[in-house]
C-alpha cells in the first residue's frame, strides 16, 4: 500500500517536496492548486513578442548550494546571467549594491578601493546600538548615501519608517570597495532557459505525482484521504485568520508594452526617489529574448493584495508562533515562504525541502 500525501500549493516549496516523495518514496502525491497555473509566484510565459515574463516579478536564481543547483539542474538548462541593478537617483544611474563605481559617480570624487575606505571612516555614523535599516546604512556609507539611495525606496517598499525595520532587510546587500556591479556573487547563478514553468511542468512528470488546477484545498479536503498534508499557503488564512491577520507587504505590477528593443541598460533599475513605483524590469535582459518590441513592469507596493513579503517585526513573528502552536495540534505541516512566514528566496526554499526529512 502506497503512502498517500496531500500538497496544497503547486510553488516551488510544493512541487520540489512533490517530486522528492514521488521518487525517494514512491508514495502517491496529490498537489491542489487555486490557481490556474502552477509555480506560484515563479510562474512565468512567452509572450507574443517571444519574451519570457515573470508574472509575480523578477526572479532570479542563484545559489551558494551545490546541491541545490545539482536538482534543479535535472530539470532545466540555464541561461548564464549575472544579475546586474541600478539605482536611477537625480536622473542618474548608479550600480546598486553601493560600490566604488557609485560612490566615485555620486561624490564626484576619485577614490580607489583602499581610500574609499578612508571616505566612509568620514561619512559614517558610530551608533551605540545598531537595529534598525538606518542606522545599520548609515553607520557603513553614511547619512547622503542612505538618504539618496535606501531611505525612501525601504519606505515605498515597506510602507513604513526605515527606524522601525530591522537590519535584517537589508543585510543582504552589501556595500563593496571594488568595482563589481553584479548584485549577487554567488557561484551558481542563471534563468532556466524555457522558463521556471518549464522547469517546474518538468518536475511535475511523474507518474505518482497528481494535480488538481483551479481547486481551492477547503472546498474538497474533506473528500481527500492523505496520511500527510503540506499546506505552503498563508499560515493565517488556513487557520481562518482565528488570531488575526498576518500581515504581508504585497507587491503588485504594471506591464507595458514599447517599440523599442531596449527600455533601460539593465534588467532591474530601481527607482528609490520620485516615483510611486519602487523599481521597473524590462525582462528580456533575462534571458537576451530577441525581439524589436520590450515588454516592462513597473513594481507597486502596498498592504493589500496577494501577500508576498512577511514582515519582521517580533509582534509579527509572536502571532506566528501562535498560528504554529495550532498547526503542532493538527496533523498538517507548513512549508515555503507563506507557511512559514518567513522570507525566502527560491534558492532558500528549495534548499529548506531538500534538507527536509521524509
Ligand atoms: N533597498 C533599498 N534601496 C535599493 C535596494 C534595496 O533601500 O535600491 C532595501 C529595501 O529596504 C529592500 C531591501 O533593501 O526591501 C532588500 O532589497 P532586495 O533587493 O534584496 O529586495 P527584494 O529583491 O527581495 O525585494
Amino acid at each position: 500500500m502506497k503512502t498517500t500525501i496531500t500538497i496544497v500549493g503547486a510553488g516551488i516549496a510544493g512541487i520540489t517536496l512533490a517530486r522528492r516523495y514521488a521518487e525517494e518514496q514512491n508514495a502517491e502525491v496529490l498537489i491542489v492548486e487555486r490557481r490556474p497555473y502552477i509555480g506560484g509566484y515563479c510562474y512565468d510565459y512567452l509572450d507574443t513578442n517571444g519574451i519570457f515574463i515573470h508574472k509575480h516579478g523578477p526572479h532570479i536564481f542563484r545559489t551558494a548550494n551545490k546541491k541545490v543547483y545539482s536538482f534543479l539542474s535535472r530539470f532545466t538548462e540555464w541561461y548564464d546571467y549575472q544579475h546586474k541593478v541600478l539605482s536611477y537617483v537625480g536622473g542618474h544611474y548608479y550600480p546598486m549594491p553601493i560600490n566604488l563605481d557609485t560612490v566615485n559617480l555620486f561624490s564626484g570624487g576619485n577614490y580607489d578601493s583602499d581610500t574609499v575606505m578612508n571616505y566612509f571612516e568620514q561619512v559614517k555614523t558610530s551608533p551605540k546600538v545598531i537595529d534598525n535599516v538606518k542606522d545599520a546604512v548609515e553607520s557603513q556609507v553614511g547619512a547622503q548615501f542612505y538618504k539618496a539611495f535606501f531611505e525612501q525606496y525601504t519606505k515605498k517598499q515597506w510602507g513604513m519608517d526605515p527606524e522601525k525595520l530591522p537590519t535584517s532587510i537589508i543585510s543582504r546587500i552589501p556595500i563593496r570597495t571594488d568595482r563589481d556591479n553584479r548584485y549577487f556573487t554567488v557561484p551558481y547563478q542563471g534563468i532556466p532557459v524555457q522558463g521556471y514553468t518549464a522547469m517546474m511542468q518538468k518536475m511535475l512528470e511523474h507518474p505518482n505525482i497528481h494535480i488538481l488546477l483551479n481547486t481551492d484545498y477547503n472546498q474538497i479536503k474533506d473528500e481527500i484521504l492523505s496520511e500527510k498534508v503540506f499546506y505552503s499557503g498563508s499560515i493565517d488564512e488556513y487557520f481562518g485568520y482565528c488570531y488575526g491577520k498576518l500581515p504581508y507587504r504585497c507587491v503588485s505590477f504594471k506591464l507595458e508594452e514599447y517599440d523599442v528593443e531596449e527600455y533601460q541598460p539593465v534588467a532591474v533599475v530601481n527607482y528609490p526617489n520620485d516615483y510611486d513605483y519602487t523599481r521597473i524590469s524590462e525582462f528580456k535582459h533575462f534571458t537576451n529574448n530577441k525581439s524589436k518590441k520590450t515588454v516592462i513592469a513597473k513594481e507597486f507596493s502596498s498592504a493589500e493584495g496577494d501577500p508576498s513579503y512577511p514582515i519582521p517585526l517580533q509582534e509579527n513573528q509572536d502571532l506566528y508562533e501562535k498560528y504554529k502552536k495550532l498547526a503542532f495540534e493538527k496533523k498538517v505541516s507548513f512549508i515555503g515562504r507563506l507557511g512559514q512566514y518567513k522570507y525566502f528566496s527560491m534558492d532558500q526554499i528549495v534548499e529548506n525541502i531538500l534538507d527536509q526529512k521524509l
